[in-house]
């Protein structure tokens, strides 16, 4: 499901108010991991996010989540009603780095939508995003505004 070649270096658009929801939530939700998605638009250089909406992680652990799937079909549906994508999926490394591990390798959403971790093992809290495939992983540039793009 890959809608664009994208140009290098990756680029993904997080505005700050999005950014502090998702860290909001991952505060609120510790010691579990929390879970979200991101909607809004692909563009040729990259993504841009319009709106985080949590999800509610079924799994109730420190170490993994699961999308509740009532929780994920609400979500869905506000994002098509919007006009918006899925972008991104989100969740939160309570203890450990922002980096994916073995199992968010293992369990992807969709090719082409990004991974965003937000870690609160350290302060302020990390965010980074990532583009996962089964075997490899790359960071994607985080940009905090819009761009002025040709
Ligand atoms: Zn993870």
């Amino acid at each position: 499901m890959t809608r664009h070649r994208l140009a290098k270096p990756l680029r993904f658009v997080l505005p700050e108010g999005v950014r502090a929801t998702m860290v909001i939530q991952a505060m609120e939700e510790r010691p579990m991991e929390c879970c979200g998605l991101l909607a809004g638009h692909f563009h040729p250089w990259g993504w841009e996010a319009e709106t985080a909406f949590p999800l509610v992680n079924e799994l109730k652990s420190a170490t993994r989540f699961r999308s509740e799937p009532g929780s994920l079909i609400a979500a869905l549906r506000l994002i098509s009603h919007r006009g918006l994508e899925v972008v991104a999926i989100y969740h939160s490394h309570p203890e450990t780095p922002a980096f994916p591990s073995t199992t968010d390798l293992t369990w992807r959403w969709a090719e082409g939508v990004a991974d965003l971790i937000i870690s609160l093992a350290r302060t302020p809290p990390d965010v980074r995003a990532w583009q996962l495939s089964e075997r490899h992983f790359e960071e994607i540039h985080l940009l905090g505004m819009v761009p002025a793009l040709a």
